[in-house]
């Protein structure tokens, strides 16, 4: 079966939530299916083998799952990118759109050295609005940003394009419309 159809089928749909006329697109199913979180994590990673990526970030809270493991597979560090007021030490902060008004996220700053090779991770990409926050935030401390990973694109949202257009190269493994 094909890896289109492993993860099709691991991923729950819930409708209106969190909100009415939102189709709410639910990993947990994948990550409780051993054989479906596994394959979506070597598939996030295959292109990479053999790459030199210092560390994965990755996006709280979904994206800290996949992307500790993510880490482990390519020998890479670990650095989280929480919403404000979770980290103990010196952050850079910034402030991301999210579809109706804005947060802020937060990195420490001595998470990462200028010219350390990243990756970052989440679950899923929509608006691409809270992956750009997260772009800005590694950059400003120097990071070489070599790709943004996610299992799910809704590609209609233009998440992808908007990371593109910041240069940062995109994988996905499977879209909805
Ligand atoms: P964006 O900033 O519009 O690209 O939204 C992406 C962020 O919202 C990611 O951190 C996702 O985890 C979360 N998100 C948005 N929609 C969904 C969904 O349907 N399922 C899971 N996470 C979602």
């Amino acid at each position: 079966i094909s890896l289109e159809e492993t993860l099709l089928d691991a991923i729950r749909t819930i409708p209106d939530y969190p909100k009415p006329g939102i189709k709410f697109r639910d990993i947990t199913t994948l990550l409780g299916n051993a054989r479906a979180f596994r394959r979506a994590v070597d598939e996030l990673v295959h292109p990479y083998a053999g790459t030199k990526i210092d560390k994965i970030a990755g996006i709280e809270a979904r994206g800290f799952i996949l992307g500790g493991a993510i880490a482990h597979q390519l020998s890479a560090g670990f650095i989280p990118i929480r919403k404000k007021g979770k980290l103990p030490h010196e952050t850079v902060r910034v402030a991301y759109s999210l579809e109706y008004g804005i947060d802020e996220m937060e990195m420490h700053r001595d998470a990462v050295a200028p010219g350390e090779k990243v990756m970052l991770v989440d679950d899923l990409i929509a608006t691409g609005g809270t992956a750009e926050g997260a772009t800005k935030l590694l950059r400003q401390m120097g990071a070489d940003i070599v790709a943004a990973c996610f299992v799910i694109d809704l590609p209609e949202l233009g998440g992808r394009s908007k990371l593109e257009t910041l240069d940062v190269p995109v994988r996905t493994l499977i879209s909805y419309d």
